[in-house]
């Protein structure tokens, strides 16, 4: 099962907790009443793009989205590298949180804490980005 996410800025978090919550409800169901009775263990939330990647992190405070960004681009600044694209601090920094999350699932429910959410983080937008949740 996939989803589209937009960015509307270069760099942005989008939370898409909600989204996933939705997936897996609807992923859940389906593998229940075709595939098997035993209860899903995990899901997948990933990303096939280079230049942004899946997060899991507060999604109460909005600070904290963007103290992630401001501190990721003090890290790696924006025009550093060599890649002719110009977009190299994307690609290091979707490097260096990742494509994806695995998240725990009992009885079709996300175990995420209290503060927890899933969030998109992109570094290069704005883009039309595909999110794909698969149950493991
Ligand atoms: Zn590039």
């Amino acid at each position: 099962m996939e989803f589209i996410v937009l960015s509307k800025k270069r760099e942005e978090i989008i939370d898409i907790t909600k989204e996933v919550r939705a997936a897996v409800k609807k992923l859940y169901v389906e593998y229940k009443k075709k595939i098997c009775n035993k209860d899903i263990a995990a899901c997948l939330v990933y990303v096939p793009h280079t230049t942004c990647a899946i997060i899991i992190n507060e999604n109460y405070d909005s600070d904290v989205h963007v103290d992630i960004l401001e501190h990721l681009g003090k890290m790696v600044p924006v025009g550093i590298g060599k890649h002719a694209e110009g977009n190299s601090d994307a690609h290091i920094k979707s490097s260096l949180l990742g494509q994806n999350q695995v998240i725990p699932i009992e009885n079709g429910e996300l175990q995420l804490g209290r503060w927890q959410g899933i969030a998109l983080a992109e570094f290069d937008g704005p883009r039309e980005r595909k999110v794909i949740v698969k149950i493991l």
